[in-house]
């Protein structure tokens, strides 16, 4: 799996939704898809085994930071590659709520794919609380310092990352274009303090209610590379359209 400097990118977050049918109906519709944009689908664990990957890959939305062993309900990096994908959601912001992953456990996840050669789609962003406490780049700051003090510069590289303002997810309250614009300049901004090269070759996704209608402007944004899409991922047509939209 190769990944090209800024090549756009948009993945789906099918959450826990999603069955054998609609893996079939994807399969169908996106049958040798041919875009210049890389498109992930991001299945529950159960079905990723079932996609034809035709024109599109598969990816997994949570990976245990363990080797395998006694961790009952955990899935390893291996069974992950076994089952198909290529790429995992980390640090989701549903799974730092609902299951209390901290910014250390979320870069253990990151560091775990990138040594198994596993693209880690790292999901950041603020709650609307922390936005209109005028905070939201030393909160995204804190959660990609967690990343960046155990990744080195190569393995930052292999990874993607996703501006997730929890506000936006689910609620149908998509951030302005001017607004995802700000949080990924300073995000690359961040990286290239680090090193300009990495900076300027990582992929930044903008997720929050992406929608057919909205996706293109936001994907127009300079440091926007495309999308992690969640709702809207569930519908063929729909998710066609904005992986169409960021190319
Ligand atoms: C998500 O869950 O990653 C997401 C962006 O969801 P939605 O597109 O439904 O807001």
């Amino acid at each position: 799996m190769s990944i090209n400097k800024r090549q756009p990118f948009v993945a789906g977050n099918w959450k826990m939704n999603g069955s054998l049918d609609l893996v079939k109906d994807f399969n169908e519709k996106l049958a040798g898809f041919s875009t210049n944009t890389e498109v992930v689908i991001c299945a529950p664990a159960t079905l990723t085994h079932a996609f034809n990957q035709n024109g599109f890959s598969v990816g997994a939305q949570n990976v245990s930071h363990l080797d395998n062993g006694a961790h009952t309900g955990e899935l390893s990096v291996g069974m992950l590659k076994e089952a198909g994908c290529g790429y995992v959601i980390v640090g989701h912001s549903e799974r730092r709520e609902d299951q209390g992953e901290s910014n250390a456990l979320v870069a253990l996840k990151a560091k775990k794919c990138i040594e198994n050669d596993l693209v880690p789609i790292i999901c950041v962003g603020e709650s609307l609380e922390i936005r209109e406490a005028g905070e939201v780049e030393s909160f995204v700051g804190q959660q990609l310092k967690a990343i960046t003090d155990i990744l080195s510069i190569e393995e930052l590289a292999k990874t993607v990352i996703a501006y997730e303002p929890i506000w936006a997810i689910g609620t149908g309250k998509t951030a302005s274009p001017a607004q995802a614009q700000q949080v990924h300049e300073f995000i690359r901004g961040y990286f290239s303090k680090i090193d300009a090269e990495l900076a300027e070759g990582l992929r930044l996704l903008y997720g929050g209610s992406v929608k057919p209608d909205n996706a293109r402007t936001l994907f127009a944004q300079q440091d926007v590379d495309g999308g992690l899409i969640g709702g809207a991922s569930l519908k063929a047509e729909d998710f066609i359209s904005i992986c169409q939209a960021a190319n």
